[in-house]
């Protein structure tokens, strides 16, 4: 009998056959091609010193964004995203097309806990956080995610910085176009 060390797992990244995000063992893994005439993803951070943009003129980048640290993907999701586990962002240039794939995890447990909130981008002010423990630790909590959203854009209240008064703009759920929203409204950083 063949003994199976591991099992590899193909992923479709073409509009046709997409599959959206899957669990893997530890990791939840997300990749998707988009046309090189498509608004290019980028990836970002909320760091103590304010926001910082990771993208390069090379043609292929890896960027860790560690564990507990707020992201955001312009044009991907409109919020920022805090998880317990380390998340890997990949965005590799082909002649027509860009391929971007995000890989969550790395420790056993983690995935575990999901943070959605948004800040003002005049003063950075938190506006509001959700905060969803996820004990399937599966990919779910995107879709919890989508609920946020639409509270937040819903509540001018929670979108209005108490600190300075700016109105921040909607955001919108994990790969807008699949969702009924449509928008894809950029967050202002
Ligand atoms: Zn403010």
């Amino acid at each position: 009998m063949e003994l199976a060390i591991h099992a590899d797992v193909p992923l479709n990244t073409r509009e046709k056959g997409y599959q959206g995000w899957q669990e893997i063992s530890q990791y939840l893994v997300w990749a998707k091609e988009f046309g090189k005439d498509e608004p290019q993803l980028t990836v970002l951070e909320m760091t103590p010193q304010g926001v910082v943009s990771f993208e390069t003129d090379r043609p292929f980048l890896l960027h860790r964004v560690p564990a507990g640290r707020p992201m955001h993907v312009n044009h991907l999701f409109g919020f920022w995203h805090t998880s317990d586990a380390d998340r890997l962002w990949i965005h590799a240039k082909y002649p027509n097309s860009h391929h971007y794939t995000m890989i969550s995890g790395g420790n056993l447990g983690t995935n575990s806990l999901s943070v959605v909130s948004w800040f003002c981008p005049k003063c950075a002010n938190e506006l509001v956080r959700f905060e969803d423990p996820n004990p399937d630790l599966g990919p779910d909590f995107w879709d919890k995610a989508a609920e946020h959203v639409k509270e937040f854009n819903n509540s001018l209240e929670m979108r209005t910085c108490k600190q300075c008064g700016h109105v921040h703009p909607h955001g919108y759920a994990f790969l807008p176009e699949e969702g009924t929203e449509g928008a894809r409204e950029r967050l202002q950083w």
